[in-house]
This record gives C-alpha cells, sequence and structure tokens, in this order.
C-alpha cells in the first residue's frame, strides 16, 4: 500500500518500527519523513527526465532544513517562496543562481536579501519589475531576474490552478512583451510558467507544458538577452483519496524529450527546468498522533487523539479540497486485530477536526498509534498551529 508497510503488515519509518520509534522521538504527534524514500523518489523521477532537463524542488513543500539540506544533494534547484525559506536554501551547498523566489507580494526586504544573495527573483508584476530595479539601484547589484508569466491557457486536471485567467500570479501573457522591453539594467534570465498543482492526469500535464513550450518561444523573441532559463512549472499529483491513481510519468517523459529536442536549437543556452514540490516529498512522510480517548456517541465509535487539523489540516479536509475525502490512516501495533469502523478526530473543539470519517481500521484504544499517510508535504507549515494554542509536534528525518 505504501513504503510505510513492512512486508508483515507492521508500519515502520526508515525501517524503525513505529511503537520503536515514538518512543524515540519522546512525544507524540510527531512527523516522521523517509529519507530514503525521499531519495528513491528523486532517482525515479531523474530517471525518466532527459539528462538536459534540470530538477527543482519547490521548498515550500516541506522546508524542514534537515530535509532541504537532504535534497540540495539530489536536485539540481531550489524554488523558495518567503526569505525564510530562501535562508533555508541558502544554506544548503546549492549555488544561488540555482535558486528562484518566486510568490506575490514579495516585501521590499526580500527582495533586497535575494538580489544581494544573486538569487533569481521570479518577477510577478509590472511593479515588482520597478521595485526589482530600485533594490538593484539601491545595492548596486543588477537582480538576477526571470519573468513569471501568467499564461493564457489553463491546465485541465489541476487540483489548484495557478494559471490561465485572471490571477495574482505571474504578469499575464500579453503584457510580457512590453515588460520586458522596461526591464533596463536588470539581468534577464528567462521565464517561468507554472500553470497547476495536484494534477494526476499525465496527459493534462503533457498538453501544459506543449503550450508552456510553444508560449515560452514566441515570448523569447521579445526578450532583452538570450533565453538562459526556462522553468516549464511542474503540478505532478500524488494519490490522497483511495478513489486517486499514482500519476503515470512515462508518457511525461516522453513528452519532455521531445519538448528538449524543441527548446534546445531554439534556445541554445537555457537551462530547462521542471520543479516539483509534493510529487518528490509528499509521500515520503508520516504524521503520527496517539489515542487519547475512546468513546461511542448514539452508536458511532469516536478515537480522539492527541493531534489534529492544527498539525495536518490536508487531512481534515479544510486546505482547499472541496469534497472531503479521507487521507490514507491506519493503526500501528499488532497486526491482526479485528477491523472496525471508526472516526478519528482530533483535540481541537470544533468539528472540523476530523482525521478519518467513518474509516476501517484495526480496533484501537487509548495508547495505540494513529498514522496518517501522504503527510510529508503542505503539513505541518499548512496547518494553523496556534489554534488552540497546543505545543508544536515534533519533526524528524530517518534513515
Ligand atoms: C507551490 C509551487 C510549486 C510546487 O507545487 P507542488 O504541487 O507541491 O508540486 C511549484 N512551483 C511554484 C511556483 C509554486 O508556487
Amino acid at each position: 500500500m505504501n513504503g510505510f508497510t513492512l512486508p508483515d503488515g507492521r508500519l515502520a519509518v526508515g525501517g524503525v518500527d513505529l511503537p520503536l520509534l515514538a518512543a524515540r522521538v519522546g512525544s507524540t504527534p510527531f512527523f516522521a519523513y523517509d529519507r530514503a524514500q525521499v531519495t528513491g523518489r528523486v532517482a525515479a523521477v531523474r530517471a525518466v527526465l532527459p539528462s538536459s532537463v534540470h530538477l527543482s524542488y519547490a521548498v515550500k513543500a516541506n522546508p524542514m532544513p534537515a530535509l532541504v539540506q537532504h535534497l540540495g544533494g539530489l536536485v539540481d534547484g531550489f524554488d523558495v517562496a518567503s526569505a525564510a525559506e530562501m535562508r533555508h536554501a541558502l544554506d544548503t551547498p546549492m549555488p544561488a543562481d540555482r535558486i528562484s523566489f518566486a510568490g506575490p507580494g514579495k516585501a521590499t526586504a526580500e527582495l533586497t536579501q535575494a538580489v544581494a544573495a544573486g538569487v533569481t527573483v521570479e518577477l510577478e508584476s509590472a511593479a515588482e519589475v520597478r521595485r526589482a530595479q530600485e533594490v538593484s539601484s539601491a545595492l548596486g547589484i543588477a537582480a538576477r531576474v526571470a519573468v513569471r508569466v501568467n499564461p493564457d491557457f489553463a491546465v485541465r486536471g489541476s487540483g489548484m490552478r495557478l494559471g490561465g485567467g485572471p490571477r495574482q500570479f505571474g504578469i499575464d501573457s500579453e503584457q510580457v512583451p512590453s515588460v520586458l522591453a522596461q526591464l533596463g539594467d536588470l539581468d534577464f534570465q528567462g521565464f517561468h510558467v507554472f500553470a497547476g498543482s495536484q494534477n494526476l492526469d499525465a496527459q493534462s500535464l503533457c498538453e501544459a507544458q506543449r503550450q508552456t513550450v510553444e508560449l515560452v518561444l514566441e515570448l523569447a523573441d521579445s526578450a532583452p538577452s538570450p533565453v538562459r532559463y526556462v522553468n516549464l512549472g511542474g503540478g505532478f499529483g500524488i494519490p490522497y483519496a483511495a478513489r486517486d491513481k499514482p500519476l503515470d510519468l512515462a508518457p511525461i517523459a516522453d513528452n519532455l524529450a521531445a519538448l528538449a529536442d524543441v527548446l534546445g536549437p531554439r534556445l541554445p543556452r537555457a537551462r530547462v527546468v521542471v520543479e516539483l514540490g509534493r510529487y518528490l516529498v509528499g509521500e515520503a512522510g508520516v504524521y503520527v498522533t496517539r489515542v487519547v480517548d475512546r468513546k461511542v456517541s448514539r452508536g458511532k465509535t469516536f478515537l480522539v487523539v492527541d493531534g489534529g487539523m492544527h498539525h495536518q489540516l490536508a487531512a481534515s479536509g479544510n486546505l482547499g479540497q472541496v469534497i472531503r475525502r479521507n487521507y490514507p490512516i491506519a493503526v500501528a501495533g499488532p497486526v491482526g486485530r479485528p477491523v472496525e469502523k471508526v472516526t478519528v478526530v482530533g483535540c481541537l473543539c470544533t468539528p472540523l477536526d476530523l482525521l478519518g470519517d467513518d474509516v476501517e481500521l484495526p480496533a484501537a484504544d487509548v495508547g495505540d498509534l494513529v498514522v496518517v499517510f501522504q503527510a510529508g508535504a503542505y503539513g505541518l507549515t499548512a496547518s494553523p498551529t496556534g489554534f488552540l494554542s497546543h505545543p508544536a509536534p515534533v519533526e524528524v528525518l530517518v534513515g
């Protein structure tokens, strides 16, 4: 079912049996990320990417410093979305010129730190172009910049659309030529198009990549200098609900190889990048929490755990899902216990704090560990940790 289930049915992270890991961590709840699974996932992506295409990690998926360090030795670049993420990225051996800083509303202080460090600033608006110029003049350093383009197409099948139509992300493609004409002394690198996230449909991802390359080639005619960077985005999804099918990488690999052959001769100096977040880390992490109460209310059995949506908001269904579906969930402990239908809730005073609704789990009681899978991306840092003022959970990178 996943990389955490041993052949005998027990659960382990990095080869460490879960109850033992919980004892070593010393407290629940906690997040555990499996180093070997991350390594394996990057290797699997590399195996199908054309060798000329670079792989970048979107740090916001999981900015845990130890994990970012580990990934620093595996990928070709980082994409960051805040000054703090940029510091984590710069703390690794990754060269600054392989780090890009995207996102709307960058503060002047963030722009200043990025320009000073030599990080590539992804320009998201005409006003940001002017602010990058002001920062450059103040520092006496020509900012390395790329234009984040809001494409004129949307991607079918994306769980979250970030391009096409009116968007707060990027500069509308039809406005890009005039913005390129105003870059002045900025050190233009290239283009970044990121159209959508959490896509499990290989064909629609391929179509988005084809349209992206077409758009970039068109915009390149207006570039003030040779294009040295083309970020095709990513959007590779992972299965969360039982009905989700894992993404088939094979057609994407063929498509990227064909596109790299098109881009190579037309933009010979361009470093072509695919940028992934959840696909690299999402399945490599678990959220582990302990049952503190078990109660039956009018025929429905509840397991109340010591964690909840304040740590793992996405599993509760409150991070952008339209229809709530259970994340895969399990109980750690002796194999072979009878299965029962239970509802797993967190310890917050809100009915929104739901981790598993009417799920079939081995009979569990107070003290048992409940494990929520697919917790390696958009977990802790995408959750309202301050809500109800419970202590922050520990995060460990295992293996
Ligand atoms: C968030 C983000 C990503 C990562 O998205 P995933 O769905 O985690 O792969 C990539 N690029 C940009 C610009 C982003 O904002």
